[in-house]
């Protein structure tokens, strides 16, 4: 497992789950000749994921966070089939024992939204009906206009908030719930985008000089940087589009190390404009920040 060292944290790159999804559902109105260059489709036109996860050990305060919770192993043997959905290293609670820490110690659970690719970690099965959470001492943190969404979902996004998700969490006694961006740590903070879904929050970390981003489905592989590449998920792509143009430009100017959830050759990027698009600049893996 790679772990870095990021100003006043430690940081641990969890890749637990590897899954697939429609190539074209990932790449929206782009046609397949275009996004098969950048990433290779399987015979079911299927591409390959996975849910990289951050795990963050605040030397200043013995916090640890972690960011997202990937897939978990709720799904029945038909849905693992049509995502081919594997932990070849690990469950989650695997990955965070190779990290060195077992999950009580985990303080703070931060999901950027509750899609069952980010949220269902968080939980497993107790019996054929109930799922518990595996996080009952840590603090749950969610946007509020996020949670709105996810316990009324439009019915486009419906499909995306599963129940045995979202149960655990609601009567979850320390489930909290933020209005926008929310300062954990005067060099870890959130900032909100509304154009994937309402309320996804982005975690920030700050080393003085450096930012690091977790890019969660704002740029979810290294493929999707060019401004209209939106997969077909997003909720809102107007505002996807506008968001990405504006934060892709900081990303630029700024130097951002965006560190990717769901692309499994990149974990790390940044970007460059040539003038008429964004593309990746650089690549790198945690341990060579
Ligand atoms: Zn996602």
């Amino acid at each position: 497992m790679l772990s870095a060292r990021f100003g006043e944290y430690t940081l641990y790159a969890l890749e637990g789950d590897q899954f697939m999804l429609d190539g074209g559902a990932m790449f929206g109105v782009v046609p397949k000749p275009l996004w098969s260059r950048k990433i290779p489709a399987d015979e079911q036109n299927r591409i390959a994921m996975c849910a990289r996860l951050l795990l963050i050990h605040s030397h200043k305060t013995d916090r640890l966070y972690l960011i997202d919770t990937g897939m978990g192993t709720k799904f029945n043997a038909k849905l693992a089939e049509i995502y081919n959905l594997r932990q070849p290293s690990g469950t989650l609670q695997e990955q965070i024992l190779k990290a060195g820490f077992s999950m009580n110690q985990v303080t703070d659970v931060i999901f950027t939204h509750l899609h069952f690719d980010h949220c269902g970690g968080a939980s497993v099965w107790k019996d054929e009906k109930t799922s518990d959470i595996l996080f009952p001492e840590a603090n749950l943190w969610v946007t509020r206009s996020h949670w709105n969404t996810a316990i009324q979902p439009n019915m486009r996004e419906k499909a995306s908030f599963l129940r045995e998700n979202l149960d655990p969490i609601a009567r979850h006694p320390r489930l909290i719930l933020t209005d926008g961006a929310h300062v954990f740590e005067d060099d870890f903070y959130t900032m909100v985008v509304n154009g994937h879904t309402t309320g996804m929050q982005l975690p920030v970390l700050e080393d003085g000089s450096r930012k690091l981003v977790y890019a969660a489905d704002l740029l979810p592989t290294h493929a999707h940087a060019p401004v209209p590449w939106i997969m077909g998920y997003d909720m809102f792509p107007l505002i996807s589009m506008e968001e990405r143009n504006r934060l892709f430009a900081r990303a630029v100017s700024e130097s951002w190390l965006l560190f990717l959830e769901h692309d499994p050759t990149h974990q790390i990027i940044q970007l460059e404009h040539d003038g008429k698009n964004f593309s990746m600049a650089a690549s790198l893996k945690l341990d060579e920040l």
